[in-house]
């Protein structure tokens, strides 16, 4: 896709605005860290302004200059005590290792305010560095009836027991951990260490290969898995059970997909890898709930199996077996082939989980696919590509992009933003050189088939059936994530997006606000603040505020794996977004250093799978020799920000009552919803 290159200038947009205010900020929204500090610094000088200077302190921590940014909030604390105040010198005191200064500005800030959840937090942490167990659990205590919503909370507790060896509590912690996050692979790495000490090497196996499921060449995990393979004492099958398709599904007879208008048949690759290429497969089982047909693609009928029969296919040397359930070859194909299911109505095909499978995507789960299966050969093995209709894609599409369970006007909203998508990809085929339309993982949009159908995505898709979303007449950009975090990114602030006049950035609120402060933003993000994706209880806990600490070790494993960078020695923000997401990282290892200023590369070097968003505050732990310890990340929502915000699509329909077309004009104003005549695929 084309975008406008946009060039940041180094002439602010405000020159003729004296406001010195005006001037820091934009300099260092520009990410010219220096003069907007200088810029702050006279802002005091003049005008006496108590936030300046803790701005200037901001901008220092973010330089990873941990010196400056204290000397600029003891300043501020000599003019004004508060706790907030006392509690971010407080955290810096303990990275530098100062842990007795530490404690006492924390404490002294939780007399002021015994609310105040990240001094609380901060005492948990200065006892447990002091191996005083009972005050860190008292403490950790407070913290959780303070945050009890928020994700990071377990993984402390669990980070504090495993270092005070407390393996059995660090051991539910880290459970618990697990199931508000999945994704949270540092957290598989203790429990995985402390299933062996137990002796459960099928847990442990379990956990090690999680996280190879992730981190595909993560050391520690290869080396164990090996040692522990032989000490398993049930099947992989039985540690990890797959799920299977045994039922047809049923979806409320309201909604006839046989009435979805039939307006665009879309080819897609099933099985894909990150990037959206096809995965080879060398052996792969099919059956359905009403037999399958197997047709060349002149529309030849080669052959047939009953209802429920196995279909069994096997790539050799360049042909394609297909062999029945008796393990008899039916046919021998060298070219492309079409699986089609008997019941032209109702039909699918399911492709069996198959531990032993190379492709991920079919170890641990049935596949499910209406419409028809072409199998594609490929270097090594064949391709699978579902040809379906439109509408009946985003069946599968939107519960794999949206939890069926929200509103359904956010769901409506996820439908016309699919569905616009879908279209413009047909149109524009990114994928067209691979044969196919779109792929099926986050690279194009995630497609699941029937099994992932419920009545009340499929409503979505039937109540808004042929809507996209366009502006000035073509089809708009509907980019959409997970979560913001509280507030949307404009794509013109992110390098490589370019500027599109309705990727604004905004608060994800109704509240009007231009940017966040540098001081504004460390409160925020290591806050609650409302915002419509804040939504507890609907919106997943990981979401909308989140907390990894990374050891040293993992760190340096996966910085060094793109960059040889060394040992790590720092690590620096060096521009931010309105929003506060990180723009510009700069990375200065013992070898050399790196400025890292691509969304999904910053989000992917540090922690072991990527990091949920740019949109986080980095503190760096360092020994008193200076050496890293450890780098924590207070990080909030998932995604790249920009376009539609899920978690807030769900807030406006959900806490505010609002329609399906005022959420898609509050993330992408100035576009409209309009239904599809023709669709004709540009060449
Ligand atoms: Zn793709
Ligand atoms: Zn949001």
């Amino acid at each position: 896709m084309s975008f406008i290159v946009f060039i940041l200038f180094e002439l602010n947009l405000f020159s003729e605005i004296s406001n010195l205010n005006n001037l820091a900020y934009t300099n260092y929204l520009n990410g010219n860290l220096k003069k907007s500090i200088e810029y702050y610094k006279a802002l005091y000088e003049t005008e006496k302004n108590y936030n300046a200077l803790l701005n200037i302190a901001m901008i220092y921590k973010d330089m990873d200059d941990y010196k400056n940014s204290l000397y600029y909030l003891e300043r501020a604390l000599d003019i004004k005590r508060t706790d907030d105040v006392l509690t971010e010198a407080g955290w810096l005191y303990f990275h530098t290792s100062n842990i007795d200064k530490a404690r006492v500005y924390f404490e002294d800030a939780f007399k002021l305010n015994s609310n105040n959840y990240n001094a609380v937090l901060g005492l948990a942490t200065v006892y447990s560095q002091l191996g005083d167990v009972i005050k860190t659990v008292d403490y950790l205590n407070v913290y959780k009836k303070l945050r009890g919503d928020y994700s990071g909370v377990d993984y402390i507790f669990a980070w504090n027991y495993f270092n005070f060896k407390m393996y059995h509590r660090a051991k539910e912690y880290l459970v618990a951990t697990l199931r508000k996050d999945p994704s949270f692979v540092e957290a598989r790495v203790p429990l995985a260490q402390i299933y062996l000490k137990e002796g459960d090497y099928n847990q442990a196996w379990n956990q090690y290969y999680r996280i190879l499921d992730d981190v595909p060449d993560h050391p520690v995990a290869m080396r164990m898995i090996k040692i522990i393979e032989g000490k398993l004492t049930k099947q992989p099958e039985e540690i990890r059970p797959p799920f299977k398709i045994n039922n047809p599904t049923v979806i409320d007879e309201t909604y006839d997909i046989n009435n979805l208008k039939k307006s665009i048949k879309l080819r897609i690759a099933i099985g894909a890898n990150d990037s959206g290429k096809q995965r080879a497969n060398t052996e792969l089982k099919f059956r359905s709930f009403g037999g399958i047909g197997v047709y060349g693609k002149s529309g030849k009928k080669y052959s047939e199996i009953g209802k429920n029969e196995i279909l069994r296919l096997k790539y050799d040397h360049g042909q394609i077996y297909i062999y029945s359930g008796n393990n008899v070859i039916k046919n021998i194909f060298k070219r492309g082939f079409i699986l089609k299911p008997l019941d032209p109505k109702n039909g699918s095909i399911i492709i069996e989980s198959d531990y032993k499978s190379l492709n991920p995507y079919f170890k641990y789960s049935d596949r499910e696919y209406r419409g028809d299966i072409e199998i594609v050969p490929l270097n090594n093995g064949f391709g699978l590509i579902n040809i379906v209709d439109l509408e009946i894609y985003l069946l599968g599409v939107v519960p794999a992009e949206m939890e069926p369970k929200w509103p359904i006007e956010a769901l409506k909203a996820q439908a016309v933003i699919a569905r616009t998508e879908a279209v413009r990809r047909y149109k524009e085929g990114p994928h067209k050189k691979q044969g196919y339309d779109l792929c099926d993982t986050e690279h194009c949009q995630v497609y699941r088939g029937v099994s992932f159908e419920k009545n009340s995505s499929n409503k979505a898709v039937f109540e808004t059936e042929g809507r996209v979303l366009t502006y000035n007449n073509r089809l708009a950009y509907s980019f959409y994530h997970s979560n913001c975090g509280g507030y949307i990114q404009s794509s013109s602030e992110v390098t490589g997006w370019g500027r599109v006049p309705y990727l604004i950035s905004h608060p994800d609120y109704y509240e009007k606000k231009d940017g966040l402060e540098p001081w504004e933003f460390e409160f925020w993000i290591k806050g609650n603040p409302e915002a419509y994706c804040n939504y507890p209880g609907v919106v997943h806990d990981n979401e909308f505020r989140w907390m990894r600490i990374i050891k040293r070790s993992e760190i340096n494993f996966k910085l060094n794996k793109r960059y040889n960078i060394g040992e790590l020695k720092s690590i620096a923000v060096m521009r931010r977004s309105k929003s506060g997401n990180v723009n510009s990282v700069k990375i200065t290892g013992s070898k050399r250093s790196v400025t890292v200023d691509r969304e999904h590369i910053i989000r992917n070097i540090f922690g072991l799978n990527s990091l949920k968003s740019t949109l986080f505050n980095v503190e760096i732990n360092r020994f008193p020799d200076g050496r890293i310890r450890n780098v924590w990340f207070y990080g909030g929502g998932w995604g790249h920000s920009i376009g539609m915000c899920q978690g807030g699509a769900a807030g406006m329909a959900g806490k505010y009552g609002k329609t399906y077309k005022e959420i898609l004009n509050f993330y992408f104003p100035g576009t409209k919803v309009k239904r599809l005549k023709f669709i004709k695929k540009s060449k």
